[in-house]
């Protein structure tokens, strides 16, 4: 395949991969053969004056499925999934009190564009490299990713505007907004670098194929022995329903899977930790994970989603690959330090002041989960996992299901692969060979290094 006729953001010039099979297996290698990435993308092409006609041949649908003659019916069909029976159970039922959506955006090609106007007016594009990580509003990060994957907006079109505040050639409108016309920023050239990510992404699926999709990943490992829950392990099963409905009693997860049951979004950073949790500490089969997410993510993308979990895994395109856990205690003190966004999501948590107990429900004292009536609840009397984390120190620990690492057995093939930063490839069946720093070896527990730093940063 001619790469140049996916790429989406860049680029223009030539590039040294021009067959699929030539992609880079880390990011950071295909960055290089790209930047300067404010010169690399295409030109925006110009919008169509009409639309193909609908081809002649558009076969009938066949009972019971029929297509919808009005909007009401559109709506009323598209609704009937989600309406009609549970997803899940003790599913989350509404939005807490004084809690907003951080996505409450309508969809289509205006809203796309009025809402990259207003990232440059409100100059969230010239902060976003400082934002980017947060949690709580509609403004800490784009949240333009549900308009590219509907198809709304381009990455060349986001670019383009970019640069026209950049250069200053907007005729004007932007000119009272901090950057403007001083060429790209700190914000806009992150904003470009998250924006190669989606491309790097869509790439890798026209490489690996139907790995995409697979255990084992683009890296082909199928070493590790995933847990799968199922009706003769209805323990596993009862993981897997706290872990979607938002009762494992880690208070980041609960959050970020509540936040996206109702409202189909949830941050980069929440998603990293939601998709390292169930992967690397409970050790439940990554696909439920990318499942429930392609059913509810209002900014599915095939190519982000599978290719996210499975770099989270373990099993795609980080070179760090099963060395990088994230700790999401640490990561709530990093990136929730007064516990507002666990609180705004997991209301029952709301009377509390001591930050370890809003992250770990469990470490409550029987007095204390009395004074707060939540005695008797799976979710602070059975935690899914206990990961013991005090400030100024790292830790572990095991769980109400046991085991301090994956927790599930792994196939011996220790010594196949190194591991590093920076270009490589996968080797023939699967393994990382990398240039610099190799892991200690494929022996080592799956959380050997807890998160330290995630792959954007
Ligand atoms: C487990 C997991 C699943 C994910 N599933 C999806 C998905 O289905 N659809 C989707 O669009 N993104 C997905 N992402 C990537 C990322 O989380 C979202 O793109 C981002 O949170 C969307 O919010 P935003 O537009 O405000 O992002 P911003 O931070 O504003 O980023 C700007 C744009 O860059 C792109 N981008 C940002 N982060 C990534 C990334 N990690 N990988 C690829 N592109 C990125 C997106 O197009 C995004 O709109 C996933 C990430 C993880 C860890």
């Amino acid at each position: 395949m001619d790469l140049t006729l996916i790429l989406t953001l860049s680029p223009s010039r030539d590039i040294p991969h021009s067959k699929a099979s030539d992609l880079p297996d880390v990011f950071t290698s295909y960055r290089k053969s790209v930047e300067p990435l404010r010169e690399a993308p295409r030109r925006v092409l110009p919008t169509p004056n009409r639309l193909l006609p609908q081809p002649p041949d558009v076969p009938s649908q066949s009972s019971p499925f029929s297509i919808p003659t009005s909007l009401d019916g559109i709506i009323s069909a598209l609704h009937k999934p989600i309406t009609s029976a549970p997803f899940v159970k003790d599913e989350p039922s509404s939005i807490p009190p004084g809690t907003k959506s951080a996505h409450p955006f309508h969809g289509g090609s205006k809203a796309g564009h009025a809402r990259i106007d207003h990232l440059i007016q409100s100059a969230s594009m010239t902060n976003y490299k400082d934002t980017r990580n947060g949690l709580l509003g509609t403004d800490f990060s784009t949240k333009l990713s549900a308009w590219l994957a509907l198809g709304c907006i381009t990455a060349r079109q986001i670019h383009h505007d970019l640069l026209a505040f950049e250069d200053g050639t907007d005729g004007g409108k932007w000119k009272d907004i901090e950057g403007y016309g001083k060429g790209e920023n700190r914000g806009t050239a992150a904003v470009r670098f998250e924006l190669l990510w989606r491309d790097y992404m869509r790439l890798c699926t026209a490489k690996f194929g139907p790995r995409l999709f697979q255990l084992s990943g683009f890296r082909n490992d199928d070493s590790y022995r995933w847990k799968m829950p199922s009706k003769a392990q209805p323990e596993l099963e009862e993981m897997l329903t706290r872990f979607l409905n938002g009762t494992t009693g880690t208070g980041l997860i609960d959050a970020s899977q509540r936040e996206l049951f109702l409202t189909g979004y949830t941050s980069n950073r929440a998603r990293q930790n939601v998709a390292s949790f169930l992967s690397k500490h409970l050790g439940i089969n990554w696909i439920l994970g990318a499942e429930w997410y392609e059913c509810l993510l209002v900014d599915y993308d095939v190519n982000n989603n599978w290719g996210n979990w499975q770099y989270v895994a373990g099993v795609g395109n980080d070179p760090r690959g099963e060395a990088r856990v994230f700790n999401p205690i640490k990561q709530s003190f990093d990136y929730d330090s007064d516990g507002d966004y666990v609180k705004a999501w997991v209301p029952e948590l709301r009377g509390l002041e001591d930050l370890q107990k809003i992250f770990q429900a469990w470490k409550m004292s029987d007095e204390e989960k009395k004074e707060h009536e939540l005695e008797g609840q799976d979710m602070i009397e059975k935690p899914l996992k206990r990961i013991d984390f005090h400030v100024g120190r790292r830790g572990g620990g095991g769980g109400q299901y046991g085991g301090s690492s994956r927790g599930h057995q792994r196939h011996d093939k220790a010594g196949e692969s190194g591991r590093g930063k920076g270009g490589g490839s996968f080797g023939a069946r699967g393994g990382y060979r990398g240039r610099g720093r190799g892991d200690k070896g494929r022996g080592q527990a799956r959380h050997g290094r807890m998160d330290k730093a995630s792959h954007f940063d």
